[in-house]
């Protein structure tokens, strides 16, 4: 590790400066990078925690050094904390991103959206731009998985209108500590322009408007949590997104196979791939002795996937550091590499599915 004194570049890693300087946290956290004690910040240099947030990095490294010089954390000007963030009229419903990836499971409580955490965590490590569309809108998890609680800022659309003559409501989604971008119904408060947003509420129509109607950035990632089973809910989302394939979650029960194959059945009526299969809650290996129990029976992993034609992205233990992690708000802080190995497997699934050259969301023109 470099000595203290040395140069604060745009290649220093976060956490090692953190280890060495302390008061630069506090820096990091005035600029809105408030995960500099977490697991993303441990793969992340200077440069990639500022581009990540769209925040300038020069500001961030004339504070580090004069938080360096004088022990303290420097005042910051608003305008570097704030994202560069496209302006709202520049905005034409046509988010730019690259690759969207639903989270499908057979049913509830698989873990589906701790999995969806996993997965956008481990992209977010190999500084990929990463949003989650928490679409599960029956129990909508995603923002308590990330501490979240602030209501999304909605403001009327400078530019399109909806049938009625009225702006168009355009929403500003949630960043998580380590630069993720979140929509959830759950973020959603009571007034005026949320009424727009649930008028005639119909799950496709709102998870429609929540792909469409966001100033999201231009993201690598889109990973869209779908509300759990096989009913229309899913699929109507499903056959409402320009996706790139599925990502299924199942446990360790006999009767996962049966409802895989419906799924998969479902999704391949929709021309779509499933990108892979997570087993979760696999096994759980005791503390004290090592010992691997399946508590849930034995792995259907492999045989799952065979059924989906598609690779097991992972076998997750139960572990309940994950769950207290989870309850807590704090997921991003899980370091363990197998959100490194669900992100991984997923990009190399997807370089084998091409996806047709449409980068851009469903959107009615004009
Ligand atoms: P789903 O989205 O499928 O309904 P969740 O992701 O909300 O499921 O998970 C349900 C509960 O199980 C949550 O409390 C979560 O923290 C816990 N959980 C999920 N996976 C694991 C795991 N591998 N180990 C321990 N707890 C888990």
């Amino acid at each position: 590790m470099p000595p203290i004194e040395a140069e604060i570049t745009p290649q220093t890693n976060i956490k090692e400066l953190v280890a060495q300087l302390p008061v630069a946290a506090g820096v990091m956290n005035a600029f809105g990078l408030g995960c500099s004690g977490c697991g993303v910040s441990k793969y992340e240099t200077v440069e990639e925690g500022a581009r990540a947030h769209g925040l300038r990095i020069e500001p961030i490294l004339a504070a580090l050094r004069t938080a360096r010089a004088t022990g303290s954390v420097p005042p910051i000007a608003d305008e570097d904390r704030r994202p560069a963030r496209r302006a709202p009229g520049n905005f034409t419903g046509l988010a730019k991103i690259a690759h969207t990836v639903p989270i499908m499971s057979g049913k509830g409580g698989v873990g589906k959206s701790l999995v969806t955490a996993m997965i956008a965590i481990g992209l977010r490590r190999r500084h990929y731009r990463v949003g989650i569309l928490d679409a599960d809108i029956t129990g909508p998890s995603i923002p308590k998985l990330f501490g979240l609680r602030e209501p999304l800022a909605i403001a009327p659309d400078p530019v399109k209108t909806t049938a009625q003559g009225r702006p168009q409501p355009l929403i500003t989604p949630a960043v998580s500590r380590s630069a993720i971008e979140i929509v959830s119904s759950n973020l959603l408060s009571d007034d005026e322009d949320t009424a727009m947003i649930w008028r005639g509420p119909i799950v496709a129509g709102v998870i429609r408007q929540f792909y469409e109607q966001v100033l999201w950035s231009e993201l690598d990632f889109l990973l869209v949590d779908l509300p759990p089973g096989t009913s229309d809910a899913p699929l109507t989302v499903l056959q409402s997104l320009s996706i790139d394939g599925v990502v299924l979650v199942t446990m360790p029960q006999a009767l996962a196979t049966m409802i895989v194959r419906k799924a998969a059945n479902l999704i391949h009526q929709l021309k779509k791939p499933i990108l892979g299969v997570v087993e979760n809650m696999s096994y759980f290996v005791a503390g004290d002795t090592g010992a691997r129990y399946e508590i849930f029976g034995p792995s259907y992993a492999q045989r799952v996937a065979e059924l989906a034609h598609a690779p097991v992205l992972a076998r997750i233990p139960i572990d309940p550091a994950k769950a207290t992690l989870a309850d807590e708000g704090r997921i991003e802080q899980l370091d363990d590499p197998i959100c490194n190995d669900l992100a991984e497997r997923l990009l190399a699934s997807i370089a084998a599915h091409p996806k047709p050259k449409e980068t851009i969301s469903l959107v009615e023109k004009g």
